[in-house]
């Protein structure tokens, strides 16, 4: 746990000069980072690993950095391990000479099948000590897993499986495990693998940085790595570029490529027409529908194919053949390589009609074929990133658009251009407002035209705000939340959970802090389809990185699988809940008000809820709107 700068990284290694970095150094260290709770000491923690690992062995920096960061690949390679708990519990069986019954019975009081395989081992007597697992060998067996396809591809897969873990040793177990299930549950984000790569980066250059420059040099690092990754979010490329030239090259050798997505620029929500016309004053900007459907990255390749990214990167090509097969008749002549960014909604091509979000969300989500396609989809183009060769993201939105306008052309029912208009008139804004409305859009997304305003990857900008229709008289947007606990019905709703609480992300501190306590907005299925599944996910205490106050009085607790997209009346300061503490009021946390359950976001991951900031922001808008909140809730 030594401080970064008190750390002698070559002393640190247990392993001989020219051997590979053994698993179990990697492990200790999720096991020291699981005990944690502040982001600072797990970039501690994680950037000393690294700086180990760079010293002595940095040609097994790749895989210890894509471990810590719980990936195999990067994401848009959409390399899938394909293994389930059930697989697991067998090997467990084979690997450690236990029935199955006694695995699923100590699942359940552990509550983890990593810590299943870790007891288990534990008691296992040793004749032999097995050959000591390496990082490099872990992720190279991760990914021959995930190549094992056809036939006898289960049983290969578990044979891989069980190699490993006959092979790992004290804590070993449990992270193989975990990262198996391609859960580390240790509260460790990518966020801080990636500023632990940007310190470690800067600590080990020779010459020394000065002590005097280091805090500075530091933050720069981090920045530098947080913006390379949103654009290239390739480890192997990052760690090439910092180990022969340093950090501070990296973003001009690690560049926008096509057929690598850029993480999608997102918009702050507003509460109204005249808190926009407040925040862009003098500036040109443009009001653009806001589509409900999902986010989609285009990338055609200089072979022609097409490739389709969804918002977190993912691959989704094989979701919509539709549109791979439509995009060659929305090209004009001449263009070659593109990336346009588009929003895939479901469509009714007879009516000539947007259909509701969740029409979209009934269709397949992999390897469907064209012939089977019966939800037509309709592509809303806002936003051109690359073209022929050229890339786009520094380029003002107003070049961008036009380069879209001129290089595509729309086909009716397939793919149109989102509808924007320019004005700064408050009146015309909101009459555009209605009609985004009417058409069957969510509101506006207002963005900056020619000044500030360059395609920012992955960021929530303040140059793109988001304006929706009942903005004025709630909380201003809908929050993505996380259940993680639920409290048991009663009534009507025996068997089923009668009501569930939520949580907001943390992203500095890496936790989830409960914000209210929902029972409203299911319908009957709806509420017992979310209980089928979360009761899969029940575990015996609340994970290390929850926060809640002790007063609330959880049933069951959840791991954190799924966002739930959520509307509240409003927000007020609470003496129990914790989104937010320390934000807004030195120990009090934020609570929502009358919150109702709008839908399950299936394109969110936990860590991408809205963030304890998001919700402070949104209580300090709602204080200036409405001169109200800060006042204590009764918590139900
Ligand atoms: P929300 O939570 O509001 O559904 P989000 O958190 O996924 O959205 P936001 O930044 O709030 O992201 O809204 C941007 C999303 O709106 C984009 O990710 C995109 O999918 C969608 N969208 C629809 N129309 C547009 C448009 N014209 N320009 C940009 N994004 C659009």
């Amino acid at each position: 746990t030594k401080k970064e700068t008190e750390f002698d990284p070559e002393a640190a290694a247990f392993w001989k000069p020219g051997e590979h970095v053994p698993f179990l150094f990697l492990a200790s260290a999720f096991d020291m980072i699981s005990d944690e709770s502040g982001r600072l000491a797990m970039t501690n923690i994680l950037c000393n690993v690294f700086r180990t690992v760079i010293a002595t062995t940095p040609k097994d920096l790749l895989a210890v950095v894509t471990l810590s960061a719980n990936r195999i690949a990067p994401a848009h390679e959409g390399v899938e391990l394909g293994i389930g708990d059930a697989s697991i519990i067998k090997v467990l069986t084979e690997a450690y000479g236990r029935k199955d019954d006694q695995i699923k019975a100590q699942m359940k009081t552990l509550g983890d099948l990593g810590l299943v395989a870790k007891a288990s081992r534990t008691s296992q007597k040793l004749m032999f000590k097995p050959q000591p697992l390496t990082c490099v060998k872990v992720l190279e067996t991760f990914r021959e897993i995930a190549k094992d396809a056809g036939n006898q591809s289960q049983d290969k897969k578990r044979g891989r499986m069980k190699a490993l873990l006959v092979a790992a040793t004290e804590c070993e177990p449990l992270y193989v495990v975990r990262l198996l299930q391609s859960k580390l549950r240790i509260g460790l984000a990518e966020k801080t693998v990636l500023a632990a790569l940007a310190h470690a980066s800067v600590l080990s250059e020779v010459p020394r940085v000065p002590a005097s420059q280091l805090t500075a040099r530091l933050e720069e690092a981090e920045e530098i790595m947080k913006e390379t990754y949103s654009v290239l979010p390739i480890y192997e490329n990052i760690i090439n570029a910092i180990l022969q030239h340093g950090i501070r090259k990296l973003s001009e050798i690690c560049n926008f490529t096509l057929g690598v997505p850029v993480g999608p620029m997102l918009a702050k929500p507003t509460t109204g027409v005249s808190q926009v016309l407040d925040k862009f004053q003098d500036m040109e900007f443009s009001c653009e529908y806001k589509y409900d459907g999902e986010r989609a990255q285009i990338h055609c390749l200089e072979d022609g194919s097409i490739e389709i990214y969804s918002r977190n990167a993912e691959h989704n090509t094989g979701k919509f053949p539709d549109i791979v097969d439509a995009m060659p008749r929305c090209v004009k002549p001449g263009i070659k390589t593109y990336v346009l960014d588009c929003e895939v909604v479901a469509y009714d091509r007879e009516k000539d009609k947007i259909l509701p979000f969740q029409v979209l969300s009934t269709r397949g989500r992999k390897g469907v074929l064209l012939s089977n396609i019966k939800i037509q989809v309709c592509l809303f183009a806002f936003d051109v990133l690359y073209l022929n060769g050229r890339p786009l993201l520094k380029e003002q939105l107003n070049i961008r658009r036009e380069l879209m306008y001129s290089s595509f052309q729309e086909v009716p029912g397939v793919f149109k251009f989102a509808t924007a208009k320019n004005s700064n008139d408050l009146e015309e804004i909101q009459k555009f407002l209605d009609d985004a409305i009417n058409d069957s859009c969510e509101g506006l997304i207002v963005k900056t035209l020619s000044k500030d305003a360059t395609y920012e990857p992955a960021k929530r900008s303040n140059n793109w705000l988001k304006l929706k229709k009942d903005y004025m008289n709630t909380t201003g947007d809908s929050l993505d939340l996380v259940p993680i606990g639920a409290f048991y019905g009663r009534g009507k709703r025996v068997g089923v959970y009668g009501a569930f609480l939520l949580a907001c992300y943390d992203e500095d501190r890496e936790e989830f802090q409960s914000i209210c306590k929902i029972g409203t907005g299911f319908s009957e299925a709806v509420l017992e389809e979310r209980s089928v599944t979360l009761a899969k996910h029940v575990i015996p205490e609340p994970r290390s990185y929850y926060r809640y106050g002790e007063t609330i009085g959880v049933d069951v607790w959840f791991e954190d699988v799924e966002v739930w997209e959520v509307k509240a009346a409003d927000l007020s300061i609470s003496p129990v809940h914790r989104a937010g503490v320390g934000l807004v009021d030195p120990t009090k946390g934020i609570s929502l008000r009358f919150p109702r359950l709008l839908r399950l976001r299936e394109d969110k991951t936990p860590v991408e809820a809205t963030s304890a900031e998001q919700v402070a922001e949104m209580y300090r808008a709602q204080k200036i709107n409405h001169g109200h909140g800060g006042d204590d809730d009764d918590d139900d």
